[in-house]
Formats: structure tokens, sequence, C-alpha cells
């Protein structure tokens, strides 16, 4: 049995499969001629089912069990944007640093320094047993300034809670044990062994 990963972006390949070890992992693109996945859902959770359901659905093999993930950085005090949006805040095709600057950018126009943020991580599980997702956060601060290069996306303007650095800044171990997608993926885990 593989767990067939919905997504092709190399470093979440990468990423599940250093998780994921009693599973053999293998990006969907491996399976069959990569295809684009309208994501249209309104939460994190229709995108991630949407995307698992639609390489299940093409797959044909049902023994295998379809991952895929839908994750973004939600500001409440801008009405929780970017939300789902975030990988295309600053438009689809955005780069990260064009969605990162348009973000700082919204903050300094509102006059805001630093406000509550969290990431959201929904995995999707869809295979012959049933479809299943489950979900993460990590909570911090949103800052209007960048600062730092480790990680990627919003991670060098977002201070996770309990700490003064961004995630920019601190050393990539910390985010791995406490990601929104660690967490998950810890649930996710669990719902794969009751799966077995
Ligand atoms: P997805 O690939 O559709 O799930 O889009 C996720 C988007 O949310 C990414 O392009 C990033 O902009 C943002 N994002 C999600 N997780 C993280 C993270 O851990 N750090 C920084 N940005 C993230």
């Amino acid at each position: 049995m593989k767990i067939v990963l919905a997504t092709s972006n190399k470093g979440k390949v990468k990423e599940f499969q250093s998780w994921i070890d009693e599973y053999e992992v293998v990006p969907f693109s491996d399976m069959m001629s990569p295809f684009e996945i309208e994501e249209t859902g309104m939460t994190f959770k229709e995108n991630a089912l949407i995307k698992a359901r639609a390489v299940y659905e093409k797959l044909g093999d049902k023994s295998h069990i379809v991952l895929s993930d839908d994750s973004g950085i939600s500001v409440p005090i801008l009405g929780g944007i970017p939300g789902i949006y975030s990988a295309r805040y600053a438009g689809v095709g955005a780069s990260s640093a064009d969605n990162l600057n348009k973000l700082i950018q919204t903050l300094k126009n509102e006059g805001i320094e630093k406000t509550p943020a969290f990431y959201t991580a929904a995995i999707a599980l869809v295979c012959a047993k049933g479809e299943f997702c489950v979900h993460g956060w990590m909570h911090g601060n949103a800052l209007s300034q960048a600062r730092g290069n480790n990680g990627f996306g919003y991670d060098p303007m977002f201070v996770p809670l309990g700490y003064t650095q961004t995630l920019g800044e601190l050393d990539e171990n910390v985010k791995k044990a406490f990601s929104h997608r660690a967490r998950a993926l810890d649930l996710a885990h669990i719902v794969l062994k009751s799966l077995k």
C-alpha cells in the first residue's frame, strides 16, 4: 500500500516522506500525468478534500491512500485574510515574496506593527475506507516587517507564541516540533494506523 500525495511540491513531498517513514510515500505525478486541481472550497478542509478526492478518483487503484494538505496564515484583525488565499494573496502565480510583502504592506497601511495571527493546516486522507480530515494550528503574532531567511512563505513575519524571534530567524527544528503541519500530521498518523 502506498501513500500518494496530492501535491508535486518537492518541499512538501520531502516533508511528508520524512514524517511518514513506515509507508512508501510518492507524489501523484509519479503515478499519473500531472493535472491542475482547482481549489474551489471555502475552507482549508474543503480544499484539502477536493485535492485528495481528485487524485484518488484518477488513480484507478483503490488500494492506495491519497493524502493532501491545504494550509495558510490568518490575521483576525484583518478579517482572517489571507486564509485559504495565502498562496495567491498577491494574485494567481504570485511568488512567496510578493505574498509576504503584500501582507506586510496591508498591516502597515492599517498602522499595525504586531497583531495576533495563526497558521492552519488541514490534512485530508481519502481511501477505500472513506474520507478523513484533521487539522493543526500554530498561533503567534504577525509583524509588519520581515526578519530572517529560514522557513518559507510568511515565516519571516511570524513570531510563534512563547518566542521573540520570527520563524525566519528561529532554527527550522523549532518549527518542525510544533508547526501547524506537524500537529496535523500527528493526528493524520493516528488515522493512518486505524486504516491498517
Ligand atoms: P497550499 O500549498 O495551497 O497549502 O498553500 C499554502 C500557502 O500558505 C503557502 O504558499 C504559504 O504562503 C502559506 N503557508 C502555509 N504554511 C506555511 C508555513 O509553514 N510557513 C509559511 N507560509 C506558509
